[in-house]
């Protein structure tokens, strides 16, 4: 089963989690956190291209890991949170 590490915060209200998976704890995505409108705790599970994980459809492309760019956009389903990850930075859409 994937795993979670320490949240990493992105500024405006967003963090992440990197999750790794397999005997070479390979970083195959994350799980992102945010608060709803209500201030509830919500997020959404982000896989990356490329890995050997098979998480299907969709996936983000990792434009830069360190610090953390992906593409495209995230967009909550729930709460309809929506904005970038770029260079380690939220940036609301
Ligand atoms: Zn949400």
């Amino acid at each position: 089963m994937p795993t979670d590490s320490e949240a990493i915060d992105l500024g405006n209200g967003t963090k992440y989690t990197r999750v790794v998976w397999g005997d070479n704890n390979e970083w195959v995505g994350i799980n992102e956190w945010h608060l709803t409108p209500a201030g509830e705790l919500c997020g959404g599970w982000i896989p990356f291209a490329g890995t050997s994980y098979p998480a299907g459809q969709p996936t983000w492309d990792v434009i830069s890991r360190a610090p953390l760019t992906l593409s495209p956009s995230l967009l909550c389903r729930s709460c309809q949170h929506h904005g970038f990850i770029r260079e380690g930075r939220w940036v609301p859409a």
